[in-house]
């Protein structure tokens, strides 16, 4: 392996002018404070990105454990029929008895008993299989349709501080649903080649979906993945994405590291299987942006 330390470069968050990886200055992130006591609305952030392989399950489990970690109560919801936030986080989707297809299509089933807790202190599942393939034909023909993921989350809704609902790689009724129960959306970008293409898609079916269901939905933030600093292209991706999107362009950026596809064999977040590695420290730095952006979660 070389040791040139200019291949080594990007392991530190901060370049020599004191810009940080998006080319902008870093902001002042306070620490987060635990939420206060007394009753709870949470925010519901939908995790989006019609591609695959972006990054959005990893960024559920990895955001939703660095806030966790801060005291918050947090519910992911895996809205993908591959399961894969459910794997991340140790439960095996074929063995489930009851997932969130139950719920969606299902009249007589009670939340409490779909929810697992994890094995990380205050953060809670909504876990999904393969069955969650079979709810998009059969939602079309249900009344309000688009309302149904909403409507299975409203009764645990004071609960939990931060629900984050990890997305299909697709742009159909399920990721519809996820926009139409959200406050905001979180897009992660990868940092590759062409990844800017199929976000101004995306954010067209944000803005019809804002239009004509959810008046209140927001992009909270895009969040750079797989982002390797020594290559020209992982910093271009960045720079166009902060001269298209400005400020809603998360300062945090997530490097490419082996930990990640690590810690979904493992089945836990990072913030516990190498909670002190930069993977790690990245999404508890994410996870202060989002509560400076999203004061109420
Ligand atoms: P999506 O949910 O958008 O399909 P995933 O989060 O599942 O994307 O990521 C796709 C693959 O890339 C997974 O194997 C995951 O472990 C891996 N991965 C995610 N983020 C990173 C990263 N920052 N560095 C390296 N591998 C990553
Ligand atoms: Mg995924």
């Amino acid at each position: 392996m070389s040791q040139n330390p200019a291949l080594f470069e990007d392991d530190t968050d901060t370049t020599s002018d004191g810009l940080g990886p998006t080319g902008r200055p870093w902001p002042d992130l306070p620490e987060p404070t635990a939420p206060g006591p007394g009753p709870k609305r949470a925010t519901i952030i939908a995790m989006t990105n019609q591609k695959g392989g972006v990054g959005k399950t990893t960024t559920t489990i990895n955001l939703g454990a660095a806030l966790a970690e801060t005291g918050r109560n947090v519910l992911l919801v895996d809205f993908d029929p591959q399961g894969s936030a459910s794997v991340g986080l140790g439960v095996n989707p074929h063995t489930l008895e009851l997932s969130i297809y139950n719920l969606l299509l299902g009249r007589d089933v009670d939340i409490d008993d779909v929810i697992l807790e994890t094995n990380v202190d205050g953060l809670d599942l909504l876990p999904a299989n393969i069955d969650l393939s079979a709810a998009e034909p059969q939602l079309v023909s249900e009344v309000a349709r688009e309302h149904t993921l909403r409507r299975v989350l409203k009764p645990v809704r004071d609960r939990y501080d931060v629900i984050i609902i990890d997305c299909a790689p697709s742009l159909g009724l399920l990721t519809v649903n996820a926009l139409t129960a959200a406050d905001q959306v979180i897009i992660p970008l990868e940092c590759e080649f062409f990844a800017l293409r199929g976000v101004a898609l995306l954010t067209d079916t944000i803005a019809k979906v804002t239009e004509r269901i959810n008046p209140d939905l927001e992009v909270l933030g895009i969040v750079g993945t797989m982002y390797d600093g020594r290559t020209l292209h992982s910093r271009e991706v960045l720079q166009r994405a902060v001269e298209a999107f400005g400020d809603k362009v998360f300062h945090t950026v997530i490097k490419r590291t082996v930990k990640f596809p690590e810690t979904t064999v493992a089945g836990e977040p990072i913030t516990t299987y190498a909670s002190s590695s930069p993977g790690a420290a990245a999404y508890r730095t994410l996870a202060r942006e989002v509560l400076a952006r999203c004061p109420g979660a």
